[in-house]
């Protein structure tokens, strides 16, 4: 099992020892698991000072902003860590202004720890106007059309000038569907770019404070994700995102996926599913041993008129609710839920107010927050079982139950 490069100084990729601890060369985040109840597992992440418990999920600011919510007031919500992207921060404002508050954290006011992705999954949004090259991956702004190139090296190179806690390597992300010689093609560029991505990571040990995660490709196909799990695996990384999900593909599919890869990851790392999910896919994700998760769907719902509720979704702006003066959720403390009705949320929604998108972002994020810290504290006390089953037939009773 010892590896032959075990030095984080050789500039080679070296294989992933499993120790996790001060003792490993590349551990500038510490990862230890709490308690564990069947897959599902709590743990906690400590980074640069900063201490994440798990399950987390992250609340989204692509653009170095939680839209519709301050940082203080996401921090208030007890988000301990939050995501930023890095095609999006690139284009705008760039490295230099970033640079020049000192910094990402400082630049958005934001105290938690960050994760940037590394804006593979955008480029790769992008179809007609970026082209993959040896080198990396050339492609034009969607802001005016100029030309940039991202390599491997210079997306990490990147997110170590925004001083995040967490940066993510450069991957191929496979569109839905794929067939399975592309994806192993897309897959063995990922894999390139992942052994580049940390190299350039192990040279800038002396200097950085970001850990780097790999994320593993591979489409729906058994056997890619495997191979995808054991190269990153023989590589070693500070954590494993599990990415290429949720885009399209049949919700047994991403569930076999994740299975196949929690399957080859060790478990001193955070395992991480990127993108994912509806308040569901987070308890079917800690049941199978998922640590960590992002999704736009409590903040981008919200905007659009939806709060997620213990009894399901609750579309505010319907007609029902004109005289509906419960809360959004009878079940939620959040401050939107103590203090405003349904009935006055939607006069929001229709009257264009901004507060409307403010008040239900607020609860939908209070209401994701709350999923995972009571998932933790049911593992903690060894009723997992119990819990998720009692929280997925409330979700799934709806909202006609929570309104009569
Ligand atoms: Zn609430």
């Amino acid at each position: 099992m010892i590896p032959a490069h075990n030095d984080s100084r050789s500039g080679e990729c070296g294989p992933d020892l499993g120790q996790g601890g001060e003792s490993d060369p590349a551990a500038r985040l510490r990862f230890s698991v709490d308690a564990a109840d069947g897959s599902a597992r709590a743990g906690t992440i400590v980074i640069n000072g900063r201490r994440i418990e798990t399950p987390v999920f992250m609340p989204v600011g692509t653009a170095g902003s939680v839209k519709a919510l301050p940082p203080h007031d996401v921090e208030s919500l007890g988000a301990t860590i939050c995501l930023g992207n890095t095609y999006h921060l690139y284009l705008r404002p760039g490295a230099e202004v970033i640079r020049g508050a000192g910094g990402l954290h400082r630049f958005i006011g934001w105290n938690g720890a960050i994760l940037t992705d590394s804006g593979g999954f955008q480029v790769f949004s992008l179809q007609e106007l970026r082209r993959v090259t040896a080198e990396g991956v050339r492609f034009r702004s969607h802001l005016d059309g100029s030309e940039h190139l991202f390599t491997p090296e210079s997306v990490v190179d990147f997110q170590f000038e925004l001083g995040v806690d967490i940066a993510m390597v450069l991957d191929v992300c496979s569109p839905y569907p794929a067939s399975h010689s592309d994806a192993a093609a897309d897959l063995e560029v990922t894999l390139g770019w992942a052994a580049r991505s940390r190299d350039r990571h192990r040279s800038a040990v002396d200097y950085t404070t970001t850990a780097l995660f790999g994320i593993v490709q591979g489409s729906v196909y058994e056997d890619l994700r495997r191979h995808s799990a054991r190269a990153l695996l023989a590589c070693g990384f500070d954590g494993y995102a599990i990415g290429g999900l949720s885009v399209g593909e049949p919700k047994e599919a991403m569930w076999e996926m994740t299975e196949a890869t929690v399957a080859e990851l060790p478990d001193v790392r955070p395992r991480y599913l990127m993108g994912v999910g509806t308040p569901e896919d987070l308890i079917m994700g800690i049941e199978r041993g998922i640590d960590m998760f992002d999704c736009v769907l409590p903040t981008r719902n919200a905007r659009n008129g939806t709060a997620f509720t213990s009894h399901g979704p609750v579309p505010v702006k319907a007609a029902r609710y004109a005289r509906d003066f419960d809360p959004l959720d009878p079940e939620c403390d959040c401050l939107t839920c103590r203090r405003h009705s349904r009935a006055y949320i939607r006069h929001l929604f229709n009257a264009g107010e901004i507060s409307a998108m403010m008040l239900t972002t607020r609860h939908n994020l209070h209401f994701y927050l709350t999923i995972v810290r009571r998932a933790r504290r049911a593992i903690m006390d060894g009723r997992w079982q119990i819990f998720a089953r009692e929280f997925l037939a409330a979700y799934a009773e709806g909202d006609s139950a929570a309104t009569q």
